[in-house]
């Protein structure tokens, strides 16, 4: 497309802008939330020409996935709102921290916006039937805040409220919907995310059915509210939240609450509201230990195997492969393997380490995890008690040449720097040493326990970005 060309479309961008979130709420009616949560929902809206649509993914790979088996029903959802649509064109943008923070302010302004949320009360109370107390894998990052899950679904009031706080991903939704499903049977549950909430307050006031919104909360035996650190709404809203959770208190229903944070550190909501919250129980979750997300690879591949009636294997190499690597979230680790068994469902075989990498690539050191070869170099020199002058000398002793090797091999495996960028932030080696470096650690892997120790010790330390003592 010429330039001219190029910018005279910019004008006509037709002034009924796509909303990207319609569209990517459909995609996942379409697809399922499996096929979402693991391919599309990082595709990113760029522009919009007359009948051209830009938009794009982290990596090739991911756009070529998509484009060979999804984009003809995408091209037809985008359609359903923009008729004279002839074209979808995925670019690969690398995700550089400025889409990051584009992406969150993003979702700040979804969240402020909630006119685009339209329904009654009972089409958001939806639990989902996939997220149980059977399929919940428990650790030390979890487990007090599923046993008092379970407390709650199996004597209401025993903690009241039950308020359950983390970060994203960890299973904060998980729990409240396996206790609205173990309560739902007996009791009136209402689940709905602090976010809605607010949407039909707002709403009820402008309709003139205040009263029978504070009748329907006020008539639930459960309250399951998720993400209350959405709950911003103005004093009004407020006063008859506070209102609302008192009265439910005093009649004895249960309410269970989900935030990001400590009570505490809620930031726009009331002093007393805040204590209400911290009156009952208060539990966290953590980020998930190496052994839980072990666990969690282990029985979610199973329950793929049962979805799909088919046995796949994942080899131990790549199930610690992907634990070791996807250590921010529960359902970045989900994302993962939903990722890695639908390559081997699709090509029919189970995907090599190299492979798999690719297929994760942008899901990899991502953020504050990131692996840099400085990194690797510093935590290797520490554990040999060498300086990093020695290892990036060219001196050749033995007890320079290991752990120059092992630090060279560990760069191969855990970034996805290619040899010669290797080669030059090993004092410009060519790509041959380290090739021969690579291939040497692999091979005394094979057969001297003492290396593959050392190896995976200094494996963790660097994926956990600890250099400690040793
Ligand atoms: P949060 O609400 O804290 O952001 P979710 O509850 O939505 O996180 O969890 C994210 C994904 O990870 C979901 O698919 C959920 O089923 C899964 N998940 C989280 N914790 C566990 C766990 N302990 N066992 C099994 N699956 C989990
Ligand atoms: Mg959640």
């Amino acid at each position: 497309m010429s330039n001219n060309n190029f910018n005279q479309n910019l004008k006509n961008i037709s002034s009924e802008n796509l909303d990207w979130s319609t569209i990517q709420k459909d995609m996942k009616n379409k697809f399922g939330s499996d096929i979402y949560e693991s391919w599309l929902k990082k595709i990113e809206f760029v522009e919009e020409m007359n009948n051209y649509v830009l938009l794009s993914v982290s990596t090739r790979f991911i756009r070529d996935w998509i484009t060979s088996r999804y984009l003809d029903q995408i091209l037809q959802i985008v359609k359903n709102y923009k008729k004279d649509l002839t074209r979808i064109e995925l670019k690969i943008i690398e995700k550089s921290s400025l889409d990051e923070n584009k992406e969150q302010i993003n979702n700040i302004k979804k969240t402020e916006n909630i006119s685009f949320i339209k329904d009654t009360y009972l089409q958001y109370n939806r639990i989902d039937p996939n997220k149980r107390f059977d399929n919940f894998v428990t650790g030390t990052s979890n487990k007090l805040a599923y046993e008092a899950s379970l407390k709650v679904s199996e004597n209401i009031s025993h903690y009241n409220p039950l308020y359950i706080y983390g970060g994203v991903g960890m299973g904060k939704t998980h729990l409240l919907n396996s206790i609205g499903i173990s309560l739902k049977e007996k009791n009136k549950v209402m689940f709905i995310s602090a976010e809605r909430f607010m949407y039909q307050f707002v709403k009820s006031i402008k309709s003139n059915d205040m009263v029978k919104f504070k009748e329907y909360f006020r008539n639930t035996d459960i309250l399951i509210i998720d993400d209350i650190q959405f709950m911003n709404g103005k004093e009004a809203m407020q006063e008859e939240f506070f209102h609302t959770f008192n009265a439910l208190l005093d009649k004895g229903s249960q309410i269970i609450i989900s935030a990001d944070r400590a009570p505490n550190k809620l930031s726009r909501i009331q002093d007393r509201i805040k204590s209400r919250f911290a009156g009952g129980l208060v539990v966290d979750i953590q980020k998930p230990d190496y052994e839980l997300r072990s666990k969690i690879i282990k029985q979610k591949t199973e329950e793929l195997n049962i979805f799909y009636s088919n046995q796949i294997n994942i080899s131990d190499e790549i199930q610690k492969f992907i634990s070791l690597e996807t250590t921010t979230s529960i359902r970045e680790l989900v994302g993962a393997i939903n990722r890695v068994v639908s390559f081997s469902r699709i090509y029919n075989k189970i995907p090599n380490l190299s492979e798999v990498k690719i297929v994760l690539k942008d899901l990899l050191n991502t953020g504050e995890n990131k692996i840099t070869i400085d990194l690797i170099q510093s935590i290797v020199c520490k554990f040999f008690k060498i300086s990093k002058n020695e290892m990036l000398s060219s001196r050749r002793s033995r007890y320079l040449v290991r752990p120059r090797q092992i630090a060279i091999y560990l760069t191969k495996i855990l970034t996805s720097k290619s040899l010669p960028e290797i080669g030059r932030e090993f004092s410009n080696r060519d790509h041959t040493t380290i090739i021969h470096s690579v291939k040497t650690i692999e091979k005394l892997k094979e057969n001297d326990q003492e290396m593959t120790n050392n190896i995976n010790n200094l494996k963790n330390q660097i994926l956990y970005n600890k250099p400690h003592e040793i």
